[in-house]
């Protein structure tokens, strides 16, 4: 059948069309995703490099992030895609962990590899890493020790180790309580994390060390009015989700009006509709108006006149932050409007975030603060650095961050890094294989030593050997010790739960799964028809238009 098939296109297909079938296929995709695996290796750990991606118009990034350097990539490989695939959905479902899960999506293609040299058939090998993918699963739900959600110092080791070796690291300790101040503020009585309460500012121009993390709410608007007030204490604030302005019929009518006299009749009446809609606000005693949608050029200028301070258009993100900071309940219908959905904050105050010195940068320079919200809860991460290259990539970093402290608290659970759960795991899945049959049995130990990987290239990354490194990490865990882990300074096995050295369980459980199954996927294509040239590489230009 294969032989048949291979060669000549049986007439069905173009003759533009490549055909590659059976364990020639195998073998390329095979090869194409162990490439992307090692593309990203070096890059993993505290002392992984970070890559310079140049795109098409000589646009530069660095970063250390394994997805967004495969998103910058030019992959154009099917079988590569696949892979670049687990990095996404590593990210979208946890946030962290997407090096590591290429990395062992390209050493189980790898073992793989060798088994299927020896003949064993695709089936056997996809069965194998199956069996040892839910023998991981249930020896990482038996590893996986709780964490009280109170336990600052354990949130605090979670946020560095997925900030290590990034350039975050630099200021690593203070990132870290920032982003741990930042998660516990948006987190409700049950333990969920609203992540839309957490907002991140960057500004360019200072030094990383004077990063903070400040309670309240800062909005990047300015107020459409002139004469509006820019310091407000004691403010009585109002969050309305719709627009201050007169309803769209009115407007159309309004248009087709010609004769000056009537039309001068329908501004009479669209003021008067208006300042049913303004004047109930400022008879309230609102001082703060923040709205959803637009406000009407009039009613700016009556707010003004009252001395009330508005805002319109303010995104969802930033009217549920204003709203939970104040204590104001969002209204979408002014008529309904009683004093008890009013917020209040000490001061609301527009504000100036750097010296005027860096004027021309791309950021906004001032935003308006409010502090002392009688709500509370909310505040903003004040993220600062050299220049917009090292504060993007620092942004990446405490995305992962805020993401693996949320995750840490919704799994309530952890597992030691540095390598040890991946050692820990393999000498399990090795002992377990013993009871499983026939040839799925060498799949299951080729799974095992696939694991591996991630200690060994921590080694690597760090400049020791690796062979010996895993040795002495084999034999603390043969001793029972199950958090033996790399010190990546020494390259000696420690405690590394100890040494902080910690991630949240589905960090490592998404890994797991999204790599057995882009691997498995791939060994279970034998036939690959393409309408043009498969290559892996950057030769075509670019698409997007980020950077
Ligand atoms: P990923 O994209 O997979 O998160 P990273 O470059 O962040 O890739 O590396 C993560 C690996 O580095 C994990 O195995 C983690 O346990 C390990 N690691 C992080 N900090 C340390 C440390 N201080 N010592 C040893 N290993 C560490
Ligand atoms: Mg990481």
């Amino acid at each position: 059948m294969q032989g048949q098939l291979s060669g000549r296109p049986t007439g069905v297909l173009s003759k533009n069309t490549t055909r590659t079938v059976g364990k020639d296929a195998l073998a390329m995709n095979s090869a194409a995703g162990q490439a992307v695996g090692m593309v990203v290796r070096t890059t993993l750990g505290p002392q992984g490099m970070d890559k310079l991606l140049v795109d098409s118009s000589g646009n530069v990034l660095v970063t250390n992030d394994g997805v967004t350097m495969l998103q910058e990539m030019d992959i154009e490989h099917p079988a590569a895609d696949l892979v670049v695939d687990v990095a996404r959905t590593q990210e979208a479902e946890v946030g962290d962990g997407t090096t590591s899960a290429v990395v062992i999506t390209g050493s189980l293609l790898e073992a793989a590899e060798s088994l299927l040299d020896d003949d064993i058939h695709p089936t056997a090998v996809v069965g194998g890493y199956r069996r040892a993918r839910q023998l991981a699963a249930g020896a990482i739900d038996e590893l996986a020790e709780s964490v009280d959600p109170t336990d600052r110092n354990i949130l605090e080791a979670v946020a560095a180790t997925s900030l290590t070796g990034k350039s975050a690291e630099q200021q690593r300790d203070l990132l870290a309580r920032i982003v741990v101040d930042a998660v516990t503020d948006a987190t409700d009585a049950y333990g969920n994390v609203d992540r839309d309460l957490i907002r991140l500012r960057t500004f360019y121009g200072q030094s990383m060390a004077e990063s903070e993390y400040r309670e309240g709410v800062t909005l990047g608007k300015r107020p459409p009015h002139p004469m509006m007030p820019e310091d407000v204490p004691d403010a009585t604030v109002l969050v309305f989700e719709g627009a201050i302005e007169l309803s769209e019929l009115e407007l159309d009518v309004e248009a087709r009006v010609s004769d000056a006299d009537t039309a001068g009749a329908f501004a009479e009446h669209d003021r008067e509709e208006l300042a049913s809609l303004v004047d109930p606000i400022i008879e309230m005693g609102v001082d703060v108006v923040v709205a959803g949608e637009g406000i009407d050029d009039w009613a700016q200028g009556r707010f003004a006149d009252a001395g009330v301070l508005a805002f319109r258009r303010v995104d969802e993100a930033d009217r549920k932050r204003i709203a939970r900071a104040t204590d104001a309940t969002r209204i979408a219908d002014l008529d309904i409007l009683e004093a008890k959905h009013l917020g209040f904050a000490d001061r609301v105050a527009r504000e100036r975030i750097r010296p005027t010195r860096y004027a021309g940068a791309a950021r906004p320079e001032r935003v308006f603060s409010f502090d002392g919200g009688a709500g509370g809860g909310v505040g903003t991460i004040w993220l600062r650095g050299g220049t917009d290259q090292v504060v993007d990539e620092v942004e990446r970093g405490i995305e992962d961050a805020i993401d693996v402290v949320s995750r840490t608290l919704s799994d309530g659970a952890i597992l030691p890094g540095g390598g040890a759960i991946e050692m820990e795991l393999a000498q399990r899945i090795r002992s377990a294989a013993a009871g499983v049959d026939g040839r799925e049995q060498l799949a299951v130990e080729a799974f095992a030593d696939a694991l591996e990987v991630i200690p060994r290239t921590l080694a690597q990354t760090a400049g020791h050997n690796q062979i010996d490194a895993l040795v002495e990490l084999a034999a603390r865990h043969d001793e029972g010790q199950r958090s033996a882990g790399l010190d990546a300074d020494s390259g000696h096995a420690v405690d590394v739960i100890e040494a902080g050295v910690i991630e949240p369980k589905s960090v490592k459980a998404t890994a797991l799964t999204a790599a057995v199954d882009a691997a498995t996927t791939i060994l279970r294509i034998d036939d690959v028809v393409a309408a043009g040239d498969l290559a892996v590489g950057d030769e075509s230009a670019d698409e997007t238009d980020e950077f």
